[in-house]
């Protein structure tokens, strides 16, 4: 499965705690992410994942592309609910083309973990056979 990691500032110590916590499972699929998620995840974990623009960059736009063609299973996107930064992605693009094709998306721990034990579960193996 195609996993998507995106997390704003205030959530990035949050993630990288989730992928010490998942990495096993996560390890089994692959992963992108926008820049600096994915490399201070990388860098914590030792997980490959494939690194996009950083989301002030378009990175989240980049991923948001991926989506619009299907090419995504998993967006887990921890935003951050209180203050956003201007710069940072917005999530209504995002959770949109999530929504046109069935995508799961997780906008926070709670949900994502949910997600990463359906995942484990062969839940969404039927991502697969759309395919
Ligand atoms: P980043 O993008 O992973 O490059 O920081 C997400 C964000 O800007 O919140």
């Amino acid at each position: 499965m195609n996993i998507a990691l995106i997390a704003h500032d205030e959530k990035k110590e949050l993630m990288i705690q989730f992928c010490i916590a998942y990495c096993g499972i996560l390890s089994r699929n692959n992963l992108c992410a926008t820049g600096t998620t994915g490399k201070i995840v990388s860098e914590s974990t030792g997980l490959e994942i494939t690194g996009f623009l950083a989301g002030s960059q378009g990175g989240d736009q980049q991923i948001a592309a991926r989506i619009a063609c299907n090419e995504i299973d998993m967006l887990l996107f921890f935003r951050d609910p209180l203050n956003p930064k201007p710069n940072e992605p917005n999530d209504m693009n995002l959770l949109r083309l999530c929504d046109m094709h069935n995508i799961p998306v997780a906008t926070n721990i709670a949900t994502a973990e949910v997600l990463i034990h359906g995942l484990e579960r062969g839940d969404l193996d039927w991502r697969n056979i759309i395919k």
